[in-house]
């Protein structure tokens, strides 16, 4: 099997603006969430891309050397050029994984694919998380235990305005007493889409090893299974006409 070709992609906003998120991670969210798909697949060719580079660093070239594309945005998100939104839509039909990252539960790209609001209700208080396992079967909870938690995250809850997911991995529960969806799985075209919530920025989730680790089984999860370049051709018959007797 080929090495896995893996793009994270940040908005890296927040970390040029905020003290404490600058503490946490110094040389961007981005790059820690790629060490961490490094450290658990040592094979995969893993680079980042950002917002503030030409076409955001996600180039049509880019895209299509990329297997799987991972994205977290938040504070940006109407920055990201709808033409590039689109190609990664695109893509994402064509074959390349998406993991959505926390916050980009409301980027352009994942309510392009989701086609619904993906809104939810959220409250910053410092809270425990417990994620837990629905499915221990599943190639994305492979390694984790029947739950993990994290001592301090921002809580989202339900509802959570998506399609009803087509697999179901993970549920957390929050110390305010809430509950989320917050490892979901679809199928859009060719490509597979796995949302995974935590990832606050000013906490330091993507340290953590069974976020890291999750991260990890979802870029292997959604390894391109073929690609199927869209086109709407006008065919001839494949057999010959039955003639009439
Ligand atoms: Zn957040």
């Amino acid at each position: 099997m080929n090495s896995l070709r893996i793009t994270v992609w940040g908005e890296n906003v927040h970390e040029h603006t905020n003290a404490k998120v600058n503490g946490i991670y110094p040389r961007g969210m981005h790059t820690t969430i790629a060490e961490g798909l490094s450290k658990y697949l040592p094979a995969a060719r893993v680079t980042t891309a950002t917002l503030q580079e030409p076409e955001h660093g996600l180039t049509a070239e880019r895209l299509r050397d990329t297997d799987v594309l991972t994205w977290w945005g938040h504070k940006a998100h109407d920055q990201v050029a709808d033409e590039v939104a689109r190609r990664v839509q695109a893509r994402v039909l064509e074959g390349m994984g998406l993991i959505v990252l926390h916050s980009g539960h409301y980027s352009k790209v994942f309510r392009l694919l989701m086609g619904t609001t993906c809104s939810l209700t959220w409250r910053e208080a410092d809270e425990r998380e417990r994620v837990w396992v629905c499915n221990p079967g599943h190639p994305i909870a492979r390694g984790i235990d029947r739950f993990f938690e994290l001592p301090m995250e921002e809580m989202y809850g339900e509802p959570f305005a998506v399609p009803a997911p087509e697999e179901q991995v993970f549920i957390s529960w929050f110390e305010g007493g809430e509950v989320f969806r917050s490892g979901c799985c679809w199928r859009r075209g060719n490509g597979s889409i796995f949302y995974f919530r935590p990832g606050h920025e000013t906490y330091p989730t993507y340290h953590d090893d069974n976020v890291r680790r999750v991260i990890a089984n979802a870029a292997e999860w959604a390894r391109p299974r073929g690609a199927w370049v869209d086109s709407c051709p006008n065919v001839t018959a494949s057999a010959e006409k039955i003639s009439p007797k």
